[in-house]
C-alpha cells in the first residue's frame, strides 16, 4: 500500500496544455475520486499516475518514490478500464493468471492468489467459462480481479462502470466500495458522474479545464463548495442561483443579509419549502412537474425569468402558471462573488 503525493504535475499534447500544474496528496488507504465534466483531464491525470501517458512537467511520487520515469509495470499499480479488455480466448481462470504468469509467478502462488480474488468477487464458479459467456458485470468482475492478483499498491478505476445498465452499476458500485474497505488499499477512482463520486469516495478532487476545483470529503464539497462550479457540479439537480432581483421583498429579512450587485444567492432544490407568498425567499410561475414517487422536481420561473428547480416530497397543488413561493432556512443558503465565481 502506498499514498500518492502529485505536485505541479503539466501535461501538453504538442503546443496544448490539458493539465495546468497539479498539486494533490493522496493518503495511504484513501478511496480518491477524480470528478468532472468530460474533457476536464480527469483520464489524463489517472494514466499519468500509471505511467501510460508521460508527464511534462512536475512530479508524480508513489510512496516515496518519484515515478516520473518509472515504466507502468514497475509502478505497482494495477488499473481497470471500462472497456474490460479481456482475452476472449482464454478462460476466465487465464485472463486473471495471465498478468502474473508473464511476470513468472510461482504456479502454485499464481493458484493461490486467482482464486481468492475469485472467492472475494464471487466468480468462483465462472473461472472455467470464456469472457462471452458472461454478463457484463461478470465480465467488470473479472477485470477487477486481474488487478487484485497482482496485489498493487495503488488500483486506479477509470470510469469502471460506464458500460453496466442503471441497476448493475448501483450493485458493482457497492461492491467496490465493499471491496476497498476489506482490502484497505489506495483507489483512484475516475468518473463523470457525481453520485459515484460521493457514495465511493473519502476524498473527491473536483477538475475542470485541466485544474483542481476543491479537494474535500464528499460531505465538506456539499456543504462548503469552495466556488460555484463546484456548488452546480456536487448535488443533484444542481443548485439554483438567484440575483438580488430574483428574490421576493421580504428575502433579506428571512436569509438576514442582502446581496449586493455583484452577488449571488445559491440555494439547493431540496432545501426549498413551499410557503405563503408573504413568507417567501424566492417566488416562481410553475412550469413542470415531475413527479418521481417518492419526491417531485418542481419546475419553475422567476418573474425576471431565471429558472430554478425545488425538489418536494409532494407534487404542488398549483395548475401549470400559478405562483408558488419557497422559503430556505438561512443556514442553507450559500453566497458567491458573480465575478470570480468564488463562495463568499
Ligand atoms: P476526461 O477524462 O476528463 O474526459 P481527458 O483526460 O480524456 O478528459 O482529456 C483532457 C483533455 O486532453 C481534453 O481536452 C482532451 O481533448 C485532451 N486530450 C486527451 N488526450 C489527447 C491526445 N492524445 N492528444 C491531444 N489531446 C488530448
Amino acid at each position: 500500500m502506498a499514498g500518492l503525493t502529485l505536485r505541479d504535475v503539466v501535461k501538453s499534447y504538442g503546443a496544448t496544455q490539458v493539465m495546468h500544474g497539479v498539486d494533490l496528496d493522496i493518503e495511504d488507504g484513501e478511496f480518491v475520486v477524480f470528478v468532472g465534466p468530460s474533457g476536464c483531464g480527469k483520464s489524463t491525470l489517472l494514466r499519468m499516475i500509471a505511467g501510460l501517458e508521460e508527464i511534462s512537467g512536475g512530479s508524480v511520487k508513489i510512496g516515496a518514490e518519484e515515478v516520473n520515469d518509472v515504466p507502468a509495470s514497475k509502478r505497482g499499480v494495477a488499473m481497470v478500464f471500462q472497456t474490460y479488455a479481456l482475452y476472449p480466448h482464454m478462460t476466465v481462470y487465464k485472463n486473471m493468471a495471465f498478468g502474473l504468469k508473464q511476470a513468472k509467478t510461482d504456479p502454485a502462488e499464481i493458484d493461490k492468489r486467482v482464486r481468492a480474488a475469485a472467492e472475494i468477487l464471487q466468480i468462483t464458479d465462472y473461472l472455467d467459462r470464456a469472457p462471452r459467456n458472461l454478463s457484463g458485470g461478470q465480465r467488470q468482475r473479472v477485470a477487477i480481479g486481474r488487478a487484485i492478483v497482482r496485489d498493487p499498491e495503488v488500483f486506479l478505476f477509470d470510469e469502471p462502470l460506464s458500460n453496466l445498465d442503471a441497476a448493475l452499476r448501483v450493485q458493482t458500485r457497492l461492491e467496490i466500495k465493499r471491496l476497498h474497505e476489506r482490502l484497505e488499499t489506495t483507489m483512484i477512482y475516475v468518473t463523470h458522474d457525481q453520485v459515484e463520486a460521493m457514495t465511493l469516495a473519502d476524498k473527491i478532487v473536483v477538475l475542470r479545464d485541466g485544474r483542481v476545483e476543491q479537494v474535500g470529503s464528499p460531505i465538506e464539497l456539499y456543504e462548503r463548495p469552495a466556488n460555484a462550479f463546484v456548488a452546480q457540479f456536487i448535488g443533484s439537480p444542481k443548485m439554483n442561483f438567484f440575483n438580488d432581483a430574483d428574490l421576493s421583498s421580504g428575502a433579506s429579512g428571512i436569509l438576514g443579509r442582502t446581496l449586493t450587485a455583484d452577488e449571488q444567492v445559491g440555494l439547493r432544490p431540496e432545501h426549498l419549502v413551499p410557503c405563503a407568498a408573504a413568507d417567501a425567499v424566492v417566488e416562481g410561475k410553475l412550469e413542470l412537474v415531475e413527479n418521481l414517487g417518492e419526491y417531485a422536481l418542481v419546475h419553475l420561473v422567476t418573474a425576471q425569468g431565471s429558472e430554478f428547480i425545488a425538489k418536494t416530497e409532494k407534487p404542488p397543488a398549483g395548475e401549470k402558471g400559478s405562483m408558488i413561493g419557497f422559503t430556505i432556512k438561512p443556514e442553507l443558503a450559500h453566497y458567491f462573488d458573480k465575478n470570480t465565481g468564488l463562495s463568499k
